[in-house]
């Protein structure tokens, strides 16, 4: 991770190094927080962070699913975004809010722990490479099952529930594969340990619906928007492990993956990116870099500062 100049810290701008957290902090004890990953892109009107809003409202929503109060408004949290990013001087950038119960009592209620909340913004490039991005990755049906919605509800992007997809990725790297595809209990396709997943067949795009247990991917609905933009349907159902392996074409996406093809699931070949991945991809580098007029409502700029009066 590379260091920047301020975190945006319980809405003071402080160093980066001085942005600490006391060890008796609820959230480090029991994963009780909400995050968010958002892109910025360079754009030829400047940085533009991509559906930041839009972000900004899922933080919200996972917190009020965890009865959680946040202390900012997305407003409030989308001026800090911006002006944070300008401070720091990145012309493209990733950004993540975070917010947590912090240090007060340490019983698993947290009754009276106050909410911290923190912004930080740094460089980070492809996620999974630009290898992956260009051939596509090999991917492993994980032996842990995605989180149930009556266990720790998955709609919310909590801090705690990254330990399923953290030990879905360590075990299908530890296995020689470059990320983890989760199933639900009942042995329907979920998502990857950051991403959500698509399959083309036979020129139809379906995705696992929404009840799979899923994190509702703010990328997905753009992939969504410019499959049909290109003229596509795409079919939200129930997908079982064998779609995978038979799909003609196969996709991952979040905003730290963009969108990744998938070369192969368990060692069943499904090849070189195909064509309805690759059209789905350009849109998506032209949508979030601004070059493409259809989509540019999903970027968000730094308002000018409006002129004092009388200057
Ligand atoms: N599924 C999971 C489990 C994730 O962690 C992510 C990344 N936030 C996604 C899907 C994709 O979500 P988004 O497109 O909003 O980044």
């Amino acid at each position: 991770m590379q260091a920047t100049e301020k975190i945006w810290m319980n809405g003071e701008l402080i160093d980066w190094d001085d942005a600490k957290v006391h060890v008796g902090a609820h959230g480090l004890h029991y994963g009780s927080g909400v995050f968010e990953g958002i892109r910025c892109y360079e754009t030829d009107a400047g940085p533009a962070v991509f559906r930041l809003t839009d972000h900004l409202r899922r933080l919200h929503q996972s917190a009020e699913i965890l009865h959680m109060e946040l202390p900012y408004s997305v407003e409030e949290l989308r001026l800090a975004t911006h002006e944070l990013i300008a401070l720091n001087g990145l012309s493209e950038c990733y950004v993540r809010p975070i917010a947590f119960y912090g240090y007060g009592e340490l019983g698993v209620h947290p009754r009276s722990n106050p909410v911290d909340v923190a912004l930080m913004t740094w460089p980070w490039g492809t996620y999974l490479g630009q290898d992956a991005l260009d051939k596509g990755i090999r991917a492993k049906v994980s032996s842990w099952k995605r989180v149930g919605p009556n266990t720790i509800p998955h709609v919310a992007k909590a801090t705690g529930i990254y330990l399923n997809s953290m030990l879905a990725v360590i075990e299908a790297t530890r296995a020689g594969y470059e990320e983890a595809i989760l199933l639900t209990d009942d042995g329907h396709v979920a998502d990857g340990s950051g991403e959500n997943i698509f399959v083309v067949k036979d020129e139809v795009i379906s995705t696992p619906h929404l009840s799979a247990s899923i994190l509702p991917g703010i990328t997905r609905q753009v992939v969504i928007e410019i499959a049909h933009t290109l003229g596509y349907a795409v079919h939200e159902h129930h997908l079982i492990r064998s779609d995978l392996y038979v799909a003609d074409e196969l996709f991952m996406c979040g905003t730290a993956a963009e969108v990744t093809p998938v070369r192969s699931v368990d060692d069943h070949e499904i090849g070189d990116p195909g064509p309805v991945t690759k059209a789905i991809q350009d849109v998506f580098f032209a949508a979030v870099r601004g070059r493409d007029e259809r989509f540019s409502r999903w970027l968000e700029y730094p308002e000018k500062t409006p002129a004092a009066p009388g200057s």
